[in-house]
């Protein structure tokens, strides 16, 4: 085949060149669209969405499922020791979830959430959002604690 363009022998692609479609080689395919190639790229672009996990499955642990763990157990006015009991762990297991030492595994914070009735591994759309009000509750203090030093001196 023959490059309706150069003249040359080689593989031609079809290419929009100005509202024509004419075959080209590799050379000149640069100055038309070349047909066959903006398909390809969409079809790998959706089978990559699809693999994707929706948002809504994803779940992580919360940050402060320390202090949320002893929160809640010191609320119920349960012992670290009544808590590991209650959890069929050692006390040591609690100590360390508590002290943020220990990042409690699904297993683990289903126990927790059976025995104190609190979520620790949160789905990530919902963690976002806690997140981003914690930061701008924290931005907003700095800014006053700012203001505050500035009016001081
Ligand atoms: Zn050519």
């Amino acid at each position: 085949m023959k490059c309706e363009m150069c003249g040359q022998d080689a593989k031609l692609k079809k290419v929009k060149v100005e509202g024509a479609v004419l075959k080209l080689c590799k050379n000149c395919q640069d100055t038309g669209e070349v047909i066959s190639a903006p398909r390809k790229v969409k079809n790998r672009f959706k089978k990559k969405k699809k693999r994707r996990k929706p948002r809504s499955q994803r779940k992580h642990l919360v940050k402060d499922f320390d202090k949320k763990v002893k929160a809640k157990r010191e609320s119920e006015e349960m012992s670290i020791e009544d808590l590991s009991e209650q959890m069929k762990v050692k006390e040591s297991v609690v100590h360390r979830i508590e002290s943020g030492k220990l990042k409690p595994d699904e297993k683990l914070a289903k126990k927790i959430k059976k025995v104190l009735g609190i979520q620790l591994y949160q789905q990530e759309s919902q963690l976002d959002y806690e997140t981003r009000k914690k930061e701008n509750k924290h931005s907003k203090a700095t800014i006053g604690d700012i203001a505050k030093v500035k009016k001081k001196k």
